[in-house]
């Protein structure tokens, strides 16, 4: 019979429906801060940050008017769904203790907010943050961009960080309290299909890390990987090639660990420099479906633990 992707894959809806025991779902927000690294060294290969800020974000904005702008369209289209106020862009822990904590706070202000879900890079994990946000007394996601377990990745895509931080960062935040998700990136070049499973299964064996996005690696117009592929030194990674590795992956991810996103979100055709994405989230979804039943496979068949609907509803 032919299963839906929800039947082979734990989806973070799934776990959030679990978790709070209704229907809740991110508003982005933005702190207005830059990026550190950006302004320091040029920032990551394949960053644009055109691309990452949402139709609701806008820096000139204060959090209450940006809630005010996303809620109603957000409740318009969901219903009336509790909230997760989702420090979204940029590196969100990169700023003053009393501007980060004033952030915070006031989008913690609004009845239907039930929790904080904060996006930043491992080296700007700072314990005065940390405390800061366990003071809040309210559930707290850090997310934090990984990508990659090899630090020769992490070189080619200039993170500015290595994999020793990562690991340093991922347990702190683990211990402070804190729910870690992981963001991945597959298709890095210069990577085997080894190494981005190495990746997978540090991330499943983690006793922090709570959930995981993954990325296909998308070539946006304005980066240092545009201008590389333009130089024939980067091949694009097509929807095509990503979608049967990604099915592969998964297998090696325990079936308990929810998955977040499953592709790069937000690609506008117009922001793409090179490579081919026919289609929308929604097909590639369906494409990602069909491999899976055509294999036959679920999330973490090849660990300890399988997915079962059963098991995480
Ligand atoms: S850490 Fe994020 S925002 Fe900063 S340069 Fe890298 S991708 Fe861009």
């Amino acid at each position: 019979m032919k299963k839906q992707l929800e039947d082979r894959v734990f989806m973070y809806s799934r776990w959030l429906r679990k978790r709070y025991g209704t229907k809740v779902f991110r508003v982005g927000l933005s702190t207005g801060i830059t990026c550190p690294h950006r302004i320091e060294t040029g920032g990551c290969i394949y960053c644009n940050p055109r691309t990452f800020t949402g139709e609701y974000q806008d820096a000139g904005l204060s959090i209450a008017r940006q809630m005010a702008r996303a809620i109603p369209r957000i409740k318009a289209s969901c219903g009336d769904v509790k909230l997760l106020a989702y420090f979204q862009d940029e590196t969100s822990t990169a700023g003053p203790i009393s501007y980060l904590r004033k952030c915070f706070l006031d989008a913690l202000v609004h009845p239907d907010v039930v929790g904080l879900v904060v996006s930043t890079r491992p080296d700007a994990v700072r314990s005065d943050v940390l405390e800061m946000l366990k003071s809040l007394k309210i559930p707290v996601t850090i997310e934090l961009g990984l990508q990659s377990i090899h630090d020769k990745s992490l070189t080619y895509l200039n993170r500015g960080h290595s994999f020793a931080q990562v690991q340093d960062a991922v347990a702190r935040c683990g211990k402070a309290g804190m729910e870690v998700g992981v963001h991945l990136i597959i298709g890095i070049p210069g990577e085997t299909e080894t190494m981005m499973r190495e990746t997978v299964e540090w991330v499943g064996n983690n006793p922090w890390i709570t959930q995981v996005k993954f990325h296909n690696l998308v070539i946006y117009k304005d980066t240092k990987l545009a201008r590389m592929a333009e130089a024939g030194e980067v091949m694009a990674f097509g929807i095509q090639d990503y979608v049967p590795l990604l099915a592969r992956l998964l297998t090696y991810l325990p079936g308990t660990m929810p998955v977040l996103r499953l592709f790069t979100s937000n690609v506008r055709r117009e922001q793409i420099a090179l490579g081919e994405y026919p289609g929308n989230k929604t097909k590639w979804m369906s494409l990602l479906r069909n491999e899976m039943n055509e294999k036959n496979v679920v999330q973490g068949q090849q660990t300890a633990v399988p997915f079962t609907k059963e098991d995480t509803c």
